[in-house]
């Protein structure tokens, strides 16, 4: 299986984060990269770079405002005087009335879910490059690869079309189904991340030629807290294309495994012509996030579980935070999904 991952994705190097209030410094770290290419080498991936896509396959999910935002907005703040070195929001709107802020720290808040997601100079350009490692990817399997690898960092279900949010800026996962939707009419995501993918399941709520599922650690105690619940199944249009599978905290492989079943009876049912995996490895018993007990050899069945389904499957790299087998969870997938006959 070939790995996609472009040395620009490095630079974004977050440093704010709030838990419960206090500052700790940002999990999101670019030395998850080292592990998660230990790991895909392990697998015995190759890894390729990435073209340069362009913003088209960005633009084809996020809305034109968004992106002059993530474009702009750090320039912007630093001349604010006084301001943090990162951009940070500290106010957010209740709800969208359709007026939108002219000021830096009123788009911040438009456009920023939470403080996890601090930008920088160099954040849009690895998130472009993040993007364009699930876009080639994508490709891939469009040319015929049975599955391929994105090693995407940033991450991305967390973000919406036009907002930031939890460590992720642009939307890999829905920019790889958007991409394979050139050619083919229907792609399904399965989200296998410990926190439920609310900006993927955003993006194509009212549509029904992308089907979302979505296995997480029950939002009614944990992040993101407003989204990921059963009851949210689509509208309009997408009524019925959105399935949210909430699993209760600390549930290991059997319960994840059953819950998996589910969500392949639900993919089959739906008859996609491709799968985007939205790959969390922070369901890991041993994650600094401690939601969920996938151990490494659970991460092995659950890819087994999914290539059985035998679609043409783009593996998008989300969340997984440092731990010792960060690498040997991605090679434990890696290997299981190969071994299914994916
Ligand atoms: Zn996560």
């Amino acid at each position: 299986m070939k790995a996609f991952f472009a040395d620009e994705q490095r630079l974004h190097d977050p440093k704010a984060f709030l838990s419960s209030g206090a500052p700790l410094p940002n999990p999101e770290k670019p030395e998850r990269i080292e592990r998660l290419l230990a790991g895909a080498l392990a697998a015995g991936c190759a890894i390729e770079r990435p073209k340069n896509f362009g913003l088209g396959p960005i633009a084809a999910i996020h809305t034109p405002e968004y992106i002059e935002f993530m474009q702009h907005i750090y320039a912007r703040w630093r001349r604010i005087e006084g301001a943090s070195v990162e951009v940070i929001p500290n106010i957010h709107p209740l709800g969208r009335n359709g007026s939108y802020p002219a000021s830096a720290v009123g788009q911040a808040g438009y456009h920023m879910a939470d403080t996890a997601c601090p930008i920088s100079a160099e954040t849009f350009g690895s998130a472009c490059w993040s993007a364009w490692s699930a876009v080639a990817a994508a490709e891939d399997v469009l040319a015929g690869a049975p599955a391929a690898y994105a090693l995407c960092r940033p991450p991305g279900h967390h973000a919406f079309a036009d907002v930031a949010g939890g460590f992720c800026f642009l939307n890999n996962s829905a920019i790889a189904a958007q991409h394979l939707l050139g050619t083919t009419r229907r792609v399904a995501i399965l989200d296998v991340d410990l926190h439920h993918g609310n900006g993927t399941q955003g993006i194509f709520y009212a549509r029904s030629d992308v089907l979302t599922v979505s296995l997480h650690a029950d939002p009614v105690r944990f992040y993101p807290f407003f989204w990921g619940h059963a009851d949210e199944r689509g509208t309009e249009a997408g009524l019925g294309y959105n399935l949210n599978l909430p699993l209760a905290r600390k549930s290991g492989d059997q319960a994840f495994l059953e819950a998996l079943g589910a969500a392949r009876s639900r993919i089959e049912a739906f008859a996609p012509e491709a799968l985007v995996v939205a790959l969390g490895l922070d369901a890991f018993e041993g994650d600094p996030f401690g939601g969920l007990s996938v151990t490494t050899a659970g991460f092995a069945r659950i890819a087994e579980a999914i290539a059985a389904l035998r679609l043409p499957a783009v593996i998008v790299q989300e969340g997984g935070y440092l731990c010792d087998a960060l690498g040997d969870n991605l090679t434990s997938f890696l290997t299981g999904y190969a071994a299914g006959g994916g």
